[in-house]
């Protein structure tokens, strides 16, 4: 495969720009399983307040903030449940199983991502001895790069609400869906107990996650990121680029979403591709399985890297993706179909 030169992967292809690496280099750093580190602090501080919530915790990656929230809010033959092709129980290797003796419940989406308030209802489980326990409803906003309604998150709510469960909200890309809706991070998961955002997709930091959320669950991830080896020492250097990211990055991730609907009106020109309109940054394209092996090889050829299986593509918009890759990106698809 040729070097890749346009590079649509993914947003976590991102690479820390001269600023974010100067912000790490000059970091102030101390011991944090020790609660030393002032710039870790001050992040988790930082995300804590931006979300409205008591406290916050920095962790190596999405899947252990996630995983630490299940934790945190189910114990051994608890259940959680999730949506059919949610990360956190789809992508993350059953670690909800394999490390927390959690059981997951999935449900089926629905065409435009949400999963039935009726089959979330219909899946809650009381104390009868034959079921593991219900504890947890997670939600997951952006959901493949749509953007799920707020009246949607506030009715499943009201059912963790009436029914005593947790809620928790996998926001790896939450500030893309709030930079989509136009409202403030803070409003959108205000009925969350716990939220998980990533800091190294599309807000560009190397390496990163925070977990977000009421005091006694954060207090328990912190102990079990402990448990699973997470617990880092000078990670002040990655928490600068955290710092950074929510500085710098942020408010551009309106360019990604431009870009991606520049993509998605250029890739909707041609006939044997079918384009979902994209919400945030990522661009959904379905076609036939052997065109779709055809081009996604072209492009691979020509230096364009996309994610392409089984009849369809996924282009992500980023932080390191410019006006040019797009126009060389669609003047290739064009020269493959010409
Ligand atoms: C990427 C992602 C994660 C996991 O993040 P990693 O840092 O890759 O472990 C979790 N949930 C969603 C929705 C994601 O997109």
């Amino acid at each position: 495969m040729n070097a890749i030169r346009h590079d649509f992967r993914s947003d976590t292809v991102t690479k820390p720009s001269a600023g974010m690496r100067a912000a790490m280099a000059s970091a102030e750093v101390g011991d944090d399983v020790f609660g030393d580190d002032p710039t870790v602090n001050r992040l988790e501080q930082r995300m804590a307040g931006m979300l409205g919530k008591d406290a916050a915790l920095l962790v190596p990656s999405g899947t252990m903030s996630n995983l630490l929230a299940l934790m945190s809010h189910c114990g051994r033959g608890d259940e959680f449940i999730a949506g059919q092709d949610a990360h956190c129980y789809k992508y993350e290797a059953g670690g909800a199983a394999v490390l927390g003796s959690i059981q997951p419940q999935p449900i089926a989406h629905q065409a435009d991502g949400t999963m039935a308030l009726s089959d979330i209802e219909a899946a809650i489980k009381g104390g009868d001895v034959h079921f593991a326990t219900t504890r947890l409803i997670a939600l997951e906003n952006t959901f493949g790069g749509r953007v799920l309604p707020v009246d949607y998150m506030m009715a499943v709510a009201g059912i963790a609400e009436r029914h005593g469960l947790g809620l928790h909200l996998d926001g790896a890309r939450a500030f893309n869906a709030c930079m989509a809706l136009g409202v403030d991070i803070g409003d959108f998961v205000a009925s969350f107990d716990t939220v998980s955002i990533c800091l190294s997709k599309g807000l560009g930091a190397p390496v990163g996650s925070v977990l977000v959320g009421r005091q006694d669950l954060i207090d328990t991830a912190r102990r079990h990121r402990k448990m699973l080896g997470g617990g880092l020492r000078q990670s002040g250097i990655l928490a600068a680029a955290g710092l950074y990211a929510l500085e710098h990055n942020v408010a551009r991730l309106a360019e990604d979403h431009r870009r991606a609907k520049a993509l998605a009106e250029g890739l909707a020109r041609h006939e044997a591709l079918r384009v979902t309109q994209p919400h945030t940054n990522i661009v959904w394209v379905d076609m036939d399985e052997a065109v779709e092996e055809r081009l996604t090889s072209f492009l691979e050829q020509q230096g364009v890297g996309i994610s392409g299986r089984y009849g369809k593509q996924r282009w992500v918009t980023h932080l390191d993706v410019t006006d040019g890759d797009v126009e060389q990106a669609l003047g290739l698809v064009e020269r493959f179909f010409a």
